[in-house]
């Protein structure tokens, strides 16, 4: 049986917050911001641990890190530092000895408010899901969906880290060019066509200089942790705009992460197995190439949910739209971090590399509203509304979590955002 933690709640089946996961996350608390751990419905407060000496066993300069208001000093410090502090964190958390000198500097998480978890200098989305990039190519060219450069090199581009913002935070409907096909002119208004993306992000640890690759083989060492992405995308904005050089205004008015950064040695345990490349398929080249007999992915269940305004004036609880698996991408998080760093790029300490949208080749494992398209039927709520993309006062909300037998649950907390027309949200 998993080791518990004298903090009950961690020890509830359906928490994402066992003992087992310790999520890093920044909350401010008392006119105060902080890192702080998850544990059950608390937050550990890590300035306070560190004052209260509690990290004694741990190097000072790491111990440092921890005090500042944002991650990415801890970030850059790579492996050693992570597991040593995990140790330590597992320790005040599950010996019963230290329950009375640590049980004061946990926060209840209703009384905290999250904000983002680190600086984040750069932000880059990738398209890792074939199945996503071929439902998504049939739409706009059905003779032929998928490019020919799919296979070989990991596809994405560079996104804009300014308007990343935590989840629960407002999503103000965007404005911008649209031509119907119809049309002769553009026009300049409301998007009618916003769509949500169920992405995964990775948060870069130590990085590397610039002209520095990071060879496959050392890429997890640099994944600090993953969180869970909405790369919100007006889909009438990018179909005009998105040639020849991607996505631009339809994708960088905003970005939800959820607040939690679930370390890698916590989802070590749901490691599985990486499916091998379908036959005829060509073999990824060299550099992206790991040893295969020890290839594994992480097997994390993703779930979308969606409320409308309606819905919620009912007391409907949210309805779910889709599941998904990060199982399922085709470019494993090694490749497209060794790719990006391929060519001498330099990754930094905080950025944030997301995966793409996540789908399945099945229906129901779309990953967004445009790939639901191909469906008979349109999506229809509880209350008999209908869907093809999002309206004003709609909130989506995405859950991530692996669970395997005699494991507990370890989760990734919410992803969630709510549509508002512009003007009328409380910034
Ligand atoms: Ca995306």
């Amino acid at each position: 049986m998993a080791v518990r933690s004298w903090v009950v709640s961690a020890n509830d089946p359906a928490t994402d917050f066992p003992l087992q996961n310790l999520p890093y996350g920044v909350f401010r608390h008392e006119h105060s911001t902080r890192i702080g751990v998850a544990i059950g419905d608390q937050i550990l407060d890590l300035r306070a641990c560190a004052t209260d000496g509690l990290l004694r066993p741990i190097a000072s300069e790491w111990v440092g890190a921890c005090t500042s208001e944002v991650l990415n000093q801890f970030m850059a410090l790579g492996p050693p530092a992570w597991s040593a502090l995990r140790r330590q964190l597992t320790v005040l958390l599950a010996d019963p000895q230290v329950q009375s000198r640590v049980e004061p500097l946990l926060v209840p998480m209703r009384a905290a408010e999250m904000h983002l978890p680190a600086q984040i200098g750069d932000y880059t989305d990738f398209y890792a899901s074939i199945h996503h990039a071929t439902r998504v190519g049939k739409l706009f060219r059905p003779d032929n969906p998928l490019l020919p450069n799919y296979k070989y090199v990991p596809i994405g581009y560079h996104g804009r880290a300014s308007s990343i913002v935590v989840s629960g935070r407002e999503i103000i409907r965007p404005s911008g060019q649209t031509k119907s096909p119809t049309a002769t002119e553009p026009v300049f208004g409301l998007s009618r066509s916003l769509d949500y993306e169920l992405e995964v992000g990775m948060f870069v640890g130590p990085g590397n200089p610039l002209g520095q690759p990071i060879p496959i083989d050392q890429a997890e060492q640099h994944i600090f942790g993953l969180c869970l992405v909405n790369d919100w995308s007006a889909r009438d904005i990018q179909s005009w705009e998105y040639q020849p050089l991607g996505p631009f205004l339809a994708k960088n008015f905003a970005t939800t992460i959820s607040p939690w950064i679930i370390p890698m040695d916590a989802l070590a345990p749901y490691r599985v197995p990486a499916a091998p490349r379908p036959e005829g398929d060509p073999s990824p080249l060299a550099y992206l190439k790991s040893d295969d007999s020890t290839h594994t992915v992480i097997d994390l269940k993703l779930e979308v949910y969606l409320q409308s305004e309606k819905m919620r004036k009912s007391e409907i609880k949210p309805v779910q739209l889709s599941t998904g698996n990060l199982r399922d991408l085709y470019w494993s998080l090694a490749q497209l971090f060794t790719h990006h760093a391929s060519n001498g790029c330099n990754l930094r300490p905080g950025d944030l590399l997301a995966t793409g949208t996540i789908s399945g080749p099945e229906q129901g494992s779309e990953g967004c509203l445009l790939e639901m398209k191909h469906r008979a039927e349109p999506i229809k709520l509880p209350t008999g509304e209908t869907r093809a993309f999002l309206e004003d006062g709609d909130m989506v909300s995405f859950r991530g979590y692996c669970q395997a037998p005699g494991l507990p649950r370890v989760g990734f907390g919410e992803c969630t955002g709510t549509i508002n027309p512009p003007n009328s949200s409380p910034v």
